[in-house]
């Protein structure tokens, strides 16, 4: 752990069961965002990095999809075990590369990791044919085979937790990978590599390319021999993946950016609203996708959440990640940092005013040159402006009023995201009605980041295409074959 910390451990690709330097030997720093120093080191590998993968992946294929899913199945839960023996190691890693707070990583990012590994080896074992019977006529069934090697492309936010998402449901149905983590936050897919090597995990069933997006990311979605493409990041990278991707015929899983609402009802019951709200709004500094950085209040009840909202939003700790009592952790980079903070710019041009936070914090001590941005509330913008039409994927968020239900069905809906939307009252009929009428994939009534791995993850309009989690990714991983026999 305190190598993680304090040495310059140099992280490697794994490739075809090894962990290898980039074959140019260029190395991209890593920074620790609490610090806003270098901590450690990592391969920018290239396309011939990524083609060497590719191969091994596609060596491998043959060998694990014909394995019998048990044996498949085993390994998988051997990884998720070894996931859960190395909790404190994995959350520190997570912590130290992303800037989120250890408490946070511990209970949340590296519990799920193992939870995907172990959700989706599961999984395979129910995944079964469907057959049709035309009464009299003939029997169709459909099998679902492996489509080949897949690509997992995934972001800094949620960095294991995002990066098994993918890679699970890939290798429990068959596929071999080559994957990429975001270069801002590769610790943890650096330690996945070593926990599957010691499961056992067959030579080149799973290949780690780290490096830039620009790069490896770009090699892996134009690579002719991989043949499936499920990716998690911006709508920007998502457009030029699926430009790139269309003309090869590649089956393509794009999750991609938010701008979510959260809808408050003078209903509702308001504790359990604001306290919930604190954390979608804030958690991870509010770089989850699923944050809800638009918060629409009914008019009778608007002044009394935003009193108290600002209260509590004002009352949460920025501070050093590991810091047991810090809920704000330091941004992913400076770059990202700047783009937040130059958003709140935007808004106050825009007309709005901010309520509380609005600047960088400059945290005493060890954390002096780290990039921490207050929790910001903002106020007096319409649904249209810039602030309110673009992710900002920063501890910001914005609070309107509004009178009626559909006016807050319109201004839900007046975004061209579409990925998740928060409801709160406490009338049912209204929840449903309500429900129905908003464009996004995902709706959370009277709660928050709940999740069901068995349930359909994903987002409508420029949220992204196609859905991951449960049969979803089983699907998405396997092409289906009709057989129809006459009777
Ligand atoms: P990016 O789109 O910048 O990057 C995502 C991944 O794609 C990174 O690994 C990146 O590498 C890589 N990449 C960049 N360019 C290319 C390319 N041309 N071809 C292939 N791969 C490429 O997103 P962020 O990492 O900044 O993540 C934040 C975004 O992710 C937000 O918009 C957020 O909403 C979204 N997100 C969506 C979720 C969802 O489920 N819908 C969940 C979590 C986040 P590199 O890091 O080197 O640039």
């Amino acid at each position: 752990m305190s190598q993680i910390l304090s040495g310059m451990e140099i992280i490697h690709n794994y490739i075809n069961g090894s962990l290898v330097a980039a074959k140019g030997g260029a190395l991209l720093q890593n920074i620790n965002p609490a610090l806003g120093s270098s901590y450690s080191q990592l391969p920018d590998s290239d396309a011939s990095d990524v083609h060497t993968a590719s191969e091994a992946a596609q060596q491998a294929f043959k060998a694990w999809s014909h394995m019998p899913t048990q044996k498949r199945t085993a390994i998988l839960l051997r990884i998720a075990d070894l996931i859960d023996r190395d909790l404190d190691k994995l959350a520190m890693a997570e912590c130290v590369d992303q800037g989120k707070p250890l408490k946070l990583a511990k209970a949340v990012d590296i519990p799920r990791a193992s939870a995907n590994m172990r959700f989706f080896a599961m999984a395979a074992e129910h995944f079964a044919s469907e057959s049709h019977l035309m009464e009299g006529e003939a029997i169709n069934y459909t099998t679902r085979t492996p489509v080949g090697v897949g690509g997992c492309i995934s972001p800094w936010n949620l960095p294991l937790y995002l990066f098994t998402w993918k890679i699970a449901p890939a290798l429990a149905t068959g596929c071999t990978v080559v994957a990429k983590p975001s270069e801002l936050t590769p610790m943890t897919a650096f330690l996945f590599s070593k926990l599957c090597m010691e499961a056992g995990l067959p030579a080149g069933v799973l290949n780690i390319v780290h490096g830039l997006g620009s790069q490896v990311g770009q090699a892996i979605v134009s690579h002719p021999d991989i043949k499936a493409i499920s990716f998690t990041g911006g709508t920007v990278t998502g457009r030029t993946i699926a430009a790139t991707a269309a003309p090869l015929f590649k089956k393509l899983s794009l999750e991609l950016g938010g701008k979510n609402p959260n809808l408050i009802f003078a209903d509702c019951d308001f504790e359990n609203a604001v306290s919930t709200s604190i954390h979608s709004s804030f958690s991870n500094q509010g770089e989850i996708c699923l944050c809800g950085s638009r918060i629409l209040v009914e008019r009778s009840l608007y002044p009394k959440f935003v009193d108290e909202f600002v209260k509590r939003a004002k009352a949460l700790k920025v501070g050093d990640p590991l810091d047991d009592q810090t809920r704000v952790g330091a941004l992913v980079s400076e770059a990202h940092m700047k783009k937040v903070l130059s958003y709140i710019d935007l808004a106050k041009q825009e007309g709005g005013t901010v309520l509380c936070g609005g600047d960088r914090i400059i945290v005493p001590g060890r954390c002096a040159g780290g990039f921490f941005v207050e929790p910001t509330v903002i106020v007096g913008l319409d649904q249209y402006c810039r602030t309110n039409q673009e992710e900002i994927f920063g501890p910001v968020v914005t609070v309107a009023p509004f009178d009626s239900e559909e006016e807050a069905i319109k201004d839900a809906n007046s975004n061209s995201y579409g990925l998740s939307t928060t409801l709160w009252t406490q009338n049912l009929t209204r929840a449903h009605r309500v429900a129905h009428q908003i464009k996004s994939g995902i709706i959370w009534i009277n709660c928050w980041l709940l999740r069901d791995l068995r349930t359909p993850f994903g987002g409508m309009k420029q949220s992204g295409v196609g859905r991951e989690g449960g049969w979803e990714a089983m699907r998405f991983f396997t092409e289906a074959k009709n057989v129809c026999i006459k009777l």
